[in-house]
């Protein structure tokens, strides 16, 4: 199956081809049909499965003919990089499209981006504040809006931004197109679903999407030991890009410090630091520069980086779905990748939720060499520098227990 089966206009073909997408992932197959017929449609996926083309290349289609200058397409998003990520995969798509779009989220000028939709966009991809902020001061006008896209509701729903979404659309003028997409189902979000949505379809995308293409193993770990063992991890693996995830803020800038003192190319990405420090981490993550990511879950949104080889839990995630979550940040289309979880005693029954979501037992490992025993680990003086990297193909020395 190819992408002309869809049909699109040969400008919006054209952001295809030099995407170098050749066949249309299993969301894309799904969704983009019933998205192109007017339906509503909800999409279970997650973010590494296509989706954000799977709504963008229909929106683009849609609004090619029509008037310019008015928002007429608005994606919700949960965070700014999801926001940031999205409003890129459009203009890169829809570059011979002459549509255009714009990020909104706070933490940065209002004015700016009211200069922008003064300006004249047709794509809006918008964080609920910020976007409410506009919508109460006027300075962003819905009136001709033809298709509204809630992304990753469930996420927008654990942050608490259900409220804001529903403020929003009480804002909104009906009849619209909807489209929602949510990694899983939590009642609240069935619940606006069935507000919401008008008769619609619904696709869906197994979890072992990016399961499939990742493969996992546990390491237990006590955890004073962990970033001594992070480090030995990353010694003794060939990586590419690697994401680390902490469970706090604090954890998260403690731990690429610790990295950075001792050599690696690394630094933090969490929801304290300020836009600019954001953005950067992130660009310099994209581009290779930056080869070590340290981040909370949160921060994580948005993160989509081909390259990255090894997803490391140093903290166990809170859900099984965050787990799938930060996973699907490896392994992206046709792509392979590791996932590490240090595993702490008290994290037993998430180890169990998380097998039972991908119907497998999760090999434990050790690491040959590595002082399980140590009481009072210096990170310091065990790892003075950054040691230099494997020659490719030489994988970690582990073993099963
Ligand atoms: P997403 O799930 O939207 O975050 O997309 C994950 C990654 O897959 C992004 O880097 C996209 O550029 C890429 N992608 C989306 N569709 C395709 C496709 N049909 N072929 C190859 N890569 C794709």
């Amino acid at each position: 199956m190819s992408f002309q089966t869809f049909n699109f206009h040969p400008s919006i073909m054209a952001g295809v081809q030099a995407l170098g997408y050749v066949t249309p992932t299993p969301i894309q197959l799904k969704a983009i049909p019933p998205i192109m017929q007017g339906r509503d449609v909800i999409g279970l996926a997650q973010t590494g499965t296509g989706k954000t083309a799977a709504f963008v290349l229909p929106i683009l289609h849609r609004l090619l003919p029509g008037p310019r200058g008015v928002v007429r397409a608005l994606i919700v998003s949960p965070t700014r990089e999801l926001a940031e990520q999205t409003c890129e995969a459009i203009n890169e798509l829809g570059r011979q499209t002459g549509l255009s779009s714009i990020a909104i989220y706070g933490g940065i000028s209002m004015s700016q981006q009211t200069q922008r939709l003064r300006r004249g966009v047709e794509i809006a991809v918008a964080c609920p504040g910020r976007l409410l902020d506009h919508l109460w001061k006027g300075t962003i006008e819905l009136t001709h809006l033809e298709i509204l896209v809630i992304d990753e509701a469930d996420r927008m729903f654990d942050m608490g931004f259900l409220p804001d979404v529903r403020s929003i659309l009480s804002c909104l003028l009906k009849p619209r197109q909807t489209l929602l997409f949510s990694a899983t189902m939590p009642d609240d979000i069935r619940r606006l679903v069935r507000e919401i949505l008008h008769d619609p379809v619904t696709v869906q995308i197994g979890r072992s999407a990016p399961a499939a293409t990742v493969s996992h193993a546990l390491y237990p770990v006590k955890q004073h030991l962990k970033t001594a063992l992070l480090m030995e991890l990353l010694r003794h693996t060939d990586t590419e890009s690697v994401l680390v995830f902490t469970r706090t803020k604090h954890r998260a800038e403690r731990v690429a410090q610790q990295l950075e003192r001792a050599g690696y190319n690394a630094t933090s990405l969490q929801g304290d630091l300020p836009q600019h420090r954001r953005q950067a981490a992130l660009d310099g993550f994209r581009d290779g520069s930056l080869k070590i990511l340290v981040a909370t879950d949160i921060a994580s949104r948005g993160i989509d980086v081909l390259r990255i080889s090894h997803v490391i839990n140093y903290d166990m995630p809170d859900s099984a779905d965050a787990y799938t979550h930060r996973i699907g940040r490896t392994g992206r289309v046709d792509q392979t990748g590791d996932a590490f979880t240090f595993v702490t005693a008290e994290d037993t029954p998430m180890v169990h939720a998380i097998e039972r979501i991908l119907n497998a037992t999760l090999e434990r490992r050790t690491l040959q060499g590595f002082d399980y025993a140590a009481l009072l680990p210096s990170t310091e003086s065990r790892f003075p520098s950054r040691p230099g990297r494997r020659p490719a193909g030489q994988r970690m020395l582990a073993h099963r227990r």
